[in-house]
């Protein structure tokens, strides 16, 4: 599933060639992705394209009346063709720039989602969405008040979409091995100064992350969801019973409700 350093990475990859552009027209080919692709899509003609965002999990295409919203579910991606090609069956969606680019969105097993709406703020996907990250606003004082009398685990915690966006279960469990934290560390039982760290880790390996997406992926969003370059880079993820880069010990992988969490027991406490 591709988490926000991918989409992160196929945002830049794709803004450079579509901010400024006018949209000539679009073709739907499938309209039942997770909801039903807004038919408001191929009324986009001639529309100008002002920014490329992205918000949680979420691409997000400014337009001059409303907005794009693309979901990657658990297969989509995003490629820029400089001249059509015939789409292949899970090819849903085209759209054509008036500059020939096309952007077609491609999702396989379509838990994806594409979406037009006028207003952001107020629709349900982003009304109770945490912070952002990446964000200024998301730093250590921000998080030690949020777990503050929290009794779940520290994991399940940097997950919580509530209270920070985007960190999926392979950057929380990278994090926290970073920070020397056992995944399964009560919230409120953390220190100021772990706080401090993990804030600074999450920052940096997503940013770390967004690199390798960013040089190895280009126009596209991986199909099978791996963090692109980044899946060298896994220190715990992925590396069950494999020595620990650090310290030598086996790393132990455990399912918890149906998520698996990668540690060192040496290394993290
Ligand atoms: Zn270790």
């Amino acid at each position: 599933m591709p988490e926000l350093p991918e989409i992160e990475a196929c945002r830049r990859n794709i803004e450079p060639y579509l901010i400024n552009q006018v949209i000539d027209y679009a073709v739907v080919r499938n309209l039942s992705l997770r909801w039903p692709i807004s038919k408001e899509i191929l009324n986009i003609r001639n529309q100008f394209i002002f920014s490329i965002k992205r918000r949680a999990k979420y691409l997000l295409i400014q337009l001059q009346h409303g907005w794009i919203i693309i979901h990657f579910g658990m297969s989509g991606r995003l490629m820029l063709l400089n001249q059509y090609e015939y789409p292949q069956k899970h090819d849903h969606i085209d759209i054509f720039m008036k500059n020939k680019i096309i952007l077609r969105y491609t999702d396989q097993r379509r838990f994806g989602a594409c979406l037009w709406v006028d207003n952001l703020s107020t629709h349900f996907l982003f009304k109770h969405l945490g912070l952002e990250p990446l964000s200024e606003e998301f730093n250590s004082q921000y998080l030690v008040n949020k777990l503050n009398l929290k009794k779940t685990s520290i994991k399940q915690s940097i997950m919580n979409n509530k209270i920070v966006v985007g960190i999926g279960n392979i950057y929380a469990n990278e994090s926290l091995f970073a920070t020397g934290i056992l995944p399964s560390r009560c919230s409120m039982h953390l220190s100021r100064k772990e706080i401090q760290l993990l804030v600074k880790n999450i920052k940096l390996i997503l940013l770390n992350a967004i690199e390798e997406g960013g040089t190895t992926l280009r126009n596209f969003l991986q199909s099978d969801g791996k963090p692109g370059g980044f899946a060298n880079k896994l220190k715990v993820y992925g590396r069950a019973k494999k020595p620990c880069l650090e310290c030598g010990a086996l790393i132990i992988k455990e399912k918890y409700k149906g998520r698996s969490s990668y540690w060192c027991q040496e290394c993290q406490s």
